[in-house]
C-alpha cells in the first residue's frame, strides 16, 4: 500500500530534531507501551541462557560445537577453517539482504547487553541522547573491510606465486578449545562493560553499534538493499511516537513520511514502533530497497566539521593506542574504548570552551563556571583520556621491541651453543639487540599488566646481551603468566639457559614442565637428556633422546647425542649408525658444525666434538682462531 505521507514529499532537505510529539486531542501524547519489546526481551534473554548452556555443555564434555560468534569468520578467510561462526554469519548476512536487521535486532547479546543498560538507566531517569557524527559513522564498516575483506586482499597481493587466493578449507566445526580465540576473562568482562554499557551512557542507546560493531558495518550494508522495511499506511498522522519510541536513533516518522519507509540502516526491525504507532499505520512489508531511495532529510549532528576532522583523528590515535596493548585488548574493545575517548576529548574541548554546556540533566558548565557535575566529567574524562596515552606508550614500546627482536638474525641453536653468545653476532644484531631492550623494558617497566609476550622477547635480548640470570628471571616471569605452547617454550629457553649455566636440577625441572604443557616440543625432550646426562642418570639420558629421535628421525644434534652414548658404552655399531643417520641431516655450515662441536664437547663427547670442529674449520679456516 502506498503511504499518503510519501505523496508530499519535500523540496528541499531539512533539519529534523527529536523527539517530534504531537499532543492530539484522542491520544493526549501518551505513547503507549511496546508489546514486542516484551518478546524480544525473551528472546534476547533466551540468546544469553543458551550461549551459557554452549559454555557449560563444553565443560562437561569436553568437546562442542565451535563458537557461533562472527569473529570466527577470519580465521576461515584466514586459515581456511570452516566454522560454526563462518556459517552463522554468512547465513545472516543472507537473511540480512531479503529480511533486513533482525538478526541484530533479536539475536546478539552485545545488543542485549546495550538494550539492558539503556533500560537500566530509563529506570534511573536517564535518557541516553544520541551522539551524531558524519565521519565516526564509517567506522564498522572499515572494521568488516578489515576483518573480512583484508585477509584475501592481502593473500591476492602478498601470497607468494602457486599458493591459491583461498587457503585449503578444513572442518572446524567441532571442537574441544572453545575458548581459544575468545580473550581471557580478565579482558571479557571490562570489554562487555565498555561494549555493552559505557558506549550506551555517552553515546546513545546503541553507541556500540552505530561507531563500533564491524559486523554491525555489513548488516547495515546489506540492509540497505534488502526489500523488507517498516513502511507505512496512509493512516501516519505525524504523531511522532515512532521515533520517540525507536532505541536505534531513527527519525521514523519524518522517514516514513518522506520515504513511504524506514531508510535508515540503523534500524534493527524491533518492531517497537509498529507496536507503539496508535494508528497502526506502520508494517513490515517488502519493496524497493532503500539503496533505490534518494535521501533528502538532513539529520542534526552533534558536531561541527572541524570537530568531525580532530574526531576522526584521536578516533584513530585511541584506537592505534589501545589494540592489542599488553597483547590483551581485542580489535572490539579497541573500536569501543577509541568511540568513548573521542566523545570525551571533544567534551572536554567543549567543556573549556563553551559557557554553558549540559549532560543529560546535569549542568556542567554556565555562565562561564564549571559546576560540581563539571568537574566530575572533567576528572573522568582526563583519567580516561590519561589512560588512553599511558596505552599508547607502552604499546608503542612494545612494538618498536618486537620489530627490533624480529630484526635479530642469530639462530638459536648458535646463540644456546655455548653461554657467550656475543662471538656470533652482527653488528645489525648488536643494534637491533640494544633497541629491542630499550624498548621492551620501557615497556614492562611502566606497563600496568604484565605481557606475558614481551617478557620472553626481553628473556632472549638479556641472554644475547650476556645477562643469562636476568633472562632466566623474565621467563619465570614469563611462564606464570602463560598457558599453553607459549608457556612450553619459555621453560624451554629457561631450562636450556639453565643447562648452559650447569644448574641441572632446575633445568630439569624446567624441562619437565614444559614438556607437561606442550608432550610434542622435542627441543625439551633433547635438552632433557642433556640434563640427566649431566646428572650422571645416563640411561635416563638415552631414554629421553631415544623418544626424540623416535619422534623425529632428523635431530641431529640428539643423534649426536645417542652415537656419543654409545660410544661411552663400547657399543661401536650403534655409535656408528647414530653418527651415520645424524651426517645425513646435518647441514654444510660451519657454524652448525661449530655449534654440534660445543655442546657435544659440553657433555664430554670430546672425539665426536673434535669431528665437528675440524670440519667447520675446514669448511671456513676462520674457525681456527676460536679453538685456540
Ligand atoms: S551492530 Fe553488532 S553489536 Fe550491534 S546488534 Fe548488530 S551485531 Fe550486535
Ligand atoms: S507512523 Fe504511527 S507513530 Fe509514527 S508518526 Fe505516524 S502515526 Fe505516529
Ligand atoms: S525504526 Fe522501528 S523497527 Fe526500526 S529500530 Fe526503530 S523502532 Fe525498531
Amino acid at each position: 500500500m502506498k503511504s499518503g505521507c510519501t505523496s508530499q514529499k519535500a523540496k528541499k532537505p531539512r533539519s529534523i530534531g527529536l523527539p517530534v510529539l504531537k499532543i492530539t486531542k484522542d491520544q493526549n501524547g501518551v505513547i503507549r507501551d511496546s508489546r514486542t519489546s516484551r518478546w524480544r526481551a525473551l528472546a534476547l534473554v533466551t540468546l544469553n541462557l543458551l550461549m551459557i548452556a554452549h559454555f557449560i555443555q563444553w565443560r562437561l564434555a569436553g568437546r562442542t560445537i565451535s563458537p557461533i560468534e562472527p569473529s570466527e569468520t577470519m580465521y576461515t578467510l584466514q586459515n581456511g577453517a570452516i566454522n560454526a561462526g563462518f556459517i552463522f554469519f554468512t547465513l545472516a548476512i543472507l537473511a540480512t539482504l531479503i529480511f533486513g536487521r533482525f538478526v541484530c535486532g533479536w539475536g546478539c547479546h552485545i545488543l542485549a547487553l546495550q538494550d539492558f543498560c539503556a533500560w537500566m538507566l530509563k529506570k534511573l531517569g536517564l535518557k541516553p541522547k544520541p551522539f551524531r557524527s558524519r565521519l565516526l559513522i564509517f567506522v564498522p564498516l572499515a572494521g568488516a573491510l578489515y576483518m573480512f575483506i583484508w585477509p584475501t586482499v592481502y593473500r591476492f597481493f602478498a601470497a607468494p606465486k602457486n599458493e591459491p587466493l583461498f587457503p585449503q578449507f578444513t572442518n572446524h566445526l567441532i571442537t574441544s578449545n572453545f575458548w581459544e580465540t575468545f580473550p581471557p576473562l580478565l579482558v571479557a568482562i571490562p570489554f562487555l562493560f565498555i561494549c555493552g554499557f559505557m558506549t550506551v551512557y555517552f553515546l546513545g542507546s546503541k553507541g556500540f553499534c552505530t561507531y563500533a560493531c564491524p559486523y554491525g558495518g555489513f548488516f547495515s550494508l546489506a540492509d540497505k538493499f534488502s526489500p523488507g522495511k517498516i513502511r507505512v499506511t496512509d493512516a501516519c498522522n505525524e504523531c511522532g511516537h515512532c521515533t520517540a519510541t525507536c532505541t536505534s536513533n531513527v527519525i521514523v516518522h519524518a522517514e516514513v513520511k518522506q520515504y513511504g519507509m524506514v531508510v535508515d540502516p540503523g534500524c534493527m526491525k524491533c518492531m517497537d514502533c509498529i507496536s507503539v504507532c496508535p494508528n497502526d499505520a506502520l508494517y513490515f512489508g517488502f519493496g524497493k530497497p532503500s539503496v533505490t531511495v534518494p535521501k533528502s532529510i538532513a539529520k542534526n549532528y552533534s558536531l561541527t566539521w572541524s570537530e568531525e576532522v580532530a574526531g576522526a583523528v584521536l578516533f584513530l590515535a585511541s584506537f592505534l593506542a589501545v589494540w592489542d596493548v599488553y597483547q590483551l585488548v581485542p580489535m572490539l574493545m579497541a573500536l569501543g574504548v577509541a568511540t568513548i575517548t573521542t566523545f570525551l576529548a571533544l567534551r572536554t574541548w567543549r567543556l573549556i570552551r563553551a559557557s554553558d554546556l549540559s549532560f543529560y540533566r546535569f549542568e556542567l558548565k554556565s555562565a562561564g563556571t564549571i559546576r560540581k557535575a563539571g568537574w566530575l566529567f572533567l576528572s573522568f574524562a582526563l583519567v580516561w583520556i590519561g589512560l588512553n596515552a599511558h596505552s599508547g606508550w607502552v604499546r608503542y614500546n612494545e612494538s618498536a621491541g618486537a620489530r627490533a627482536f624480529q630484526n635479530i638474525q642469530i639462530p638459536d641453536e648458535l646463540a644456546l651453543a655455548s653461554l657467550k653468545p656475543d662471538t656470533w653476532l652482527s653488528s645489525d644484531d648488536r643494534r637491533n639487540i640494544v633497541d629491542a631492550k630499550k624498548h621492551l623494558h620501557a615497556a614492562t617497566n611502566v606497563g600496568l599488566f604484565t605481557n606475558s609476550y614481551a617478557l620472553p622477547k626481553l628473556a632472549w635480548v638479556e641472554y644475547l646481551s650476556g645477562d643469562s640470570e636476568q633472562s632466566v628471571q623474565l621467563l619465570s616471569t614469563a611462564s606464570r603468566h602463560q598457558e599453553g605452547q607459549a608457556r612450553a617454550l619459555s621453560l624451554y629457553y629457561r631450562g636450556a639457559i639453565l643447562n648452559r649455566l650447569g644448574r641441572y636440577d632446575e633445568a630439569l625441572k624446567s624441562l619437565d614442565e614444559a614438556l607437561a604443557e606442550a608432550s610434542n616440543l622435542i627441543l625439551a625432550r633433547e635438552e632433557k637428556g642433556e640434563s640427566l646426562w649431566q646428572l650422571g642418570r645416563k640411561q635416563e639420558a638415552i631414554s629421553a633422546w631415544t623418544d626424540a629421535a623416535g619422534r623425529n628421525a632428523g635431530l641431529v644434534l640428539t643423534n649426536n647425542f645417542l652415537a656419543g652414548a654409545a660410544a661411552s658404552q663400547g657399543q661401536a655399531e650403534a655409535a656408528t649408525a647414530y653418527e651415520k643417520q645424524a651426517d645425513q641431516f646435518t647441514p654444510v655450515d660451519p657454524y652448525f658444525h661449530w655449534m654440534l662441536g660445543q655442546r657435544l664437547q659440553y657433555v664430554g663427547m670430546t672425539a665426536l666434538a673434535e669431528k665437528h670442529f675440524q670440519l667447520a674449520i675446514q669448511m671456513n679456516p676462520g674457525f681456527r682462531a676460536l679453538k685456540k
